[in-house]
């Protein structure tokens, strides 16, 4: 029960344990004793607030401090979230980037740059939730201890145990009720989330004041477990997946059976296990080998200048119908190629059906 008709117009009337024998009407001006029904309520829940402790409708120092950071914007969890974000989203333009220089095929370059998306993706995702988490969090505090919004603007907020006006003189947030000695939360912002907080309920008194404090720490405990879980928790997820996905893009690729690149970048390079395919780097006037999977090959092998000058690229078209070895010591004639846009390991697939990296696969007949 939070309001009685005026026995004249029928107006509600917000009740207050403040003033039991008296109500005022806002609508008539009406001013007297309430209806007899709501006089009885008033005066029961009057002895039940006479018999409570004030101290347990007073906000300790772990729920003063949670209401404090409630009602600090959010601002610093978000800019931290952003902050976070940067590097992913650095990655994703590179992404791009590194899809508008290369050479491949356009369903493998769009394959690619996408990919370098993913991450950004899952950090919006995983970020957006847990900052909504906090959100929800605060707001329960925040309608938890708020006192009640005044009915018109200018009028002063009530308690929101016994409906008393507050007197709110000050800086801090929270009032002391002069009348029931219980603390409510006088702020725009607590005021805003408890709009719909319309009067007292008399019939949940003691429910409010014996639940109130812990429901206020609980609720903190769970807006710091969101907090540190969206600074910390959301670039380790992405970060995460995103090792994942290149594991399973690993997986994937060969099934997929891209287009392999149509770019001359391998070369055969001789090394003590014969002569194999490396993928050929250059930066500046340093040329490098890559051998792919290959861990029998120094990885990656610097090609002396003298050499470099002699390397003639080759694409991978060259290999079909030879007999190479993949570094895992399988045999066979390539008999098809795979492109891979993600991890950047072509794959030769040889008659037997088994496929490996192209890079680091040695001919076959020259024997270790
Ligand atoms: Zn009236
Ligand atoms: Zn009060």
């Amino acid at each position: 029960m939070q309001a009685c008709s005026c026995p004249r117009c029928g107006a509600p009337i917000p009740l207050t344990l403040a003033s039991i024998d008296e109500v005022r009407c806002r609508s008539c001006r009406f001013e007297g004793p309430p209806p007899l029904e709501a006089q009885q309520r008033l005066r029961s829940a009057h002895r039940e607030l006479e018999q409570l402790d004030a101290r347990a409708a007073q906000f300790d120092a772990a729920a003063r401090r949670a209401i404090g950071r409630a009602l600090r914007a959010r601002w610093r969890v978000l800019f931290v979230l952003v902050v976070g974000a940067l590097p992913f989203l650095a990655l994703g333009v590179f992404g791009v980037v590194a899809a508008a220089q290369h050479d491949g095929p356009v369903a493998n370059r769009v394959t690619g740059a996408s990919f370098f998306w993913v991450p950004s993706v899952i950090y919006a995702t995983v970020g957006s939730v847990l900052y909504a988490t906090v959100g929800a969090a605060r707001h329960e505090l925040l309608v938890a201890c708020s006192a009640v919004p005044p009915v018109r603007p200018g009028e002063p907020a009530s308690c929101a145990l016994c409906g008393a006006a507050l007197v709110w003189c000050g800086v801090d947030p929270i009032v002391r009720c002069q009348h029931c000695g219980s603390d409510s939360v006088v702020h725009p912002r607590s005021m805003a989330v408890a709009s719909a907080l319309r009067g007292i309920d008399l019939d949940a008194l003691t429910f409010r004041v014996h639940g109130r404090s812990e429901f206020i720490v609980a609720a903190a405990r769970r807006a710091t477990r969101g907090t540190l879980a969206a600074v910390f928790g959301t670039p380790v997820s992405a970060f995460g997946s995103t090792l994942g996905l290149l594991l399973f893009a690993k997986v994937v690729e060969p099934v997929l059976a891209f287009a392999p690149s149509e770019l001359d970048r391998y070369a055969w390079v001789a090394t003590k296990k014969g002569h194999c395919v490396g993928l050929i780097t250059r930066s500046g006037e340093q040329t490098r080998a890559y051998f792919g999977d290959n861990d029998r090959l120094p990885n990656p092998t610097t090609i002396p200048a003298d050499d470099a000058a002699g390397l003639k690229l080759f694409s991978l078209k060259v290999l079909l119908g030879r007999r190479m070895r993949l570094s895992d010591g399988t045999e066979g004639v390539v008999q098809g190629l795979t492109g891979a846009p993600v991890t950047n390991r072509e794959q030769l697939v040889l008659d037997g059906g088994e496929h490996g990296d192209a890079a680091g696969a040695c001919a076959a007949s020259e024997r270790e």
